[in-house]
């Protein structure tokens, strides 16, 4: 019973670099140190106005999660 949260892609919102974080890390660039960081989307959506909303709704959610954090 070992929980192996799986990492998750971001891209910088500054620099464009992109920073695999884990459930629980600080969300920061580590290159730049922006905080502001777009989840990265494996899959390629078809609709690019939902991927756009998807987008928001992560970053919306990423944002609920720094606040938490501090
Ligand atoms: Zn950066």
């Amino acid at each position: 019973m070992d929980p192996q949260p799986e990492p998750v892609s971001y891209i910088c919102g500054d620099c464009g670099m992109e920073n695999t974080l884990k459930p629980g890390d600080v969300i920061q660039c580590r290159e730049c140190g922006y905080r502001i960081l777009y989840k990265k989307r494996t899959r390629r959506s078809k609709g690019f106005l939902f991927a756009s909303i998807s987008q928001i709704l992560f970053f919306m959610i990423d944002i609920c999660y720094l606040g938490l954090s501090l």
